[in-house]
């Protein structure tokens, strides 16, 4: 299984726009972050976490030419604003199943009304079956299993997404005894880190590191970050061995 990491940014991307923050200026390509998704891929099959504003650039820089299906974490916009941008891959294949809790889901019938009208539609509005997901109720992608683990970002549920040995957990600020249950043996965890100073809704780096240290997977990759984490390579530096910082365009293979 390939995970590419298709942006790692926090919500504003960086570099920010009109911001002269050093690390908005900088030159190093790690330090350009897209908003935040993976596109995961093994054998014929082809998964994206999350559809975001900058998806059409991402399925352009990453040279994906087709979507079985887009899992979603939650209904933010740096995590939902791209859904229009999927009407290529329907042009192709049809309608793109989308994975999400029901919530998340009523929530893109109302922002993305026309994509769910079913009278008079448009033609070339994008198409999607709608499938719920529902909190320890795996399902099946492909020849694979996604198990859904329920994480809190503030007041608000969302999901991270257990593949194999793989897990996905952004926005995350606190999780349950239960869920933490379900991240045993990881090989690869994902998940985010906004800054150095605490925040409301987002691990901090050392809540990050907390956690990695709890669930001791053999890699753990951080992402979801602000331009106020600093520089990568300079951030990369203060990690242990076996924790990274992730930047757009890695692919990694588990
Ligand atoms: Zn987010």
């Amino acid at each position: 299984m390939k995970v590419y990491f298709l942006g790692t940014g926090t919500s504003q991307g960086i570099p920010i726009i009109g911001s002269d923050h050093p690390v908005c200026k900088s030159t190093d390509y790690k330090d350009k972050r897209l908003r935040v998704a993976v596109w995961i891929t093994w054998e014929n099959n082809s998964y994206v976490i999350d559809c975001g504003p900058d998806f059409r650039q991402q399925m352009l820089a990453c040279g994906c030419k087709k979507v079985d299906a887009i899992l979603f974490t939650h209904e933010h916009s740096d995590h939902t604003a791209g859904l229009d941008d999927i009407r290529p891959f329907n042009f192709k294949q049809g309608e793109i199943p989308i994975y999400a809790h029901q919530r998340v889901i009523a929530n893109l019938k109302r922002r993305f009304e026309y994509v769910f009208e079913t009278v008079n539609k448009y033609p070339g509005a994008p198409s999607v079956k709608t499938i719920t997901v529902c909190n320890n109720e795996p399902f099946a992608i492909g020849n694979k299993t996604a198990i859904p683990i329920n994480v809190m970002h503030g007041d608000l549920q969302v999901f991270g997404y257990r593949i194999d040995d793989f897990a996905y957990l952004t926005d995350v600020k606190t999780i349950a005894p239960e869920e933490i249950a379900k991240l045993k043996n990881l090989k690869v965890l994902v998940v985010n880190a906004l800054r150095d100073a605490p925040h409301n809704t987002h691990f901090n780096l050392q809540e990050a590191l907390d956690f990695i240290a709890l669930i001791q997977p053999e890699k753990a990759y951080l992402t979801h970050i602000s331009h106020l984490l600093g520089f990568h390579e300079a951030v990369q530096k203060r990690l242990p061995d076996h924790v990274f910082l992730a930047y757009d365009n890695l692919e990694i293979t588990i």
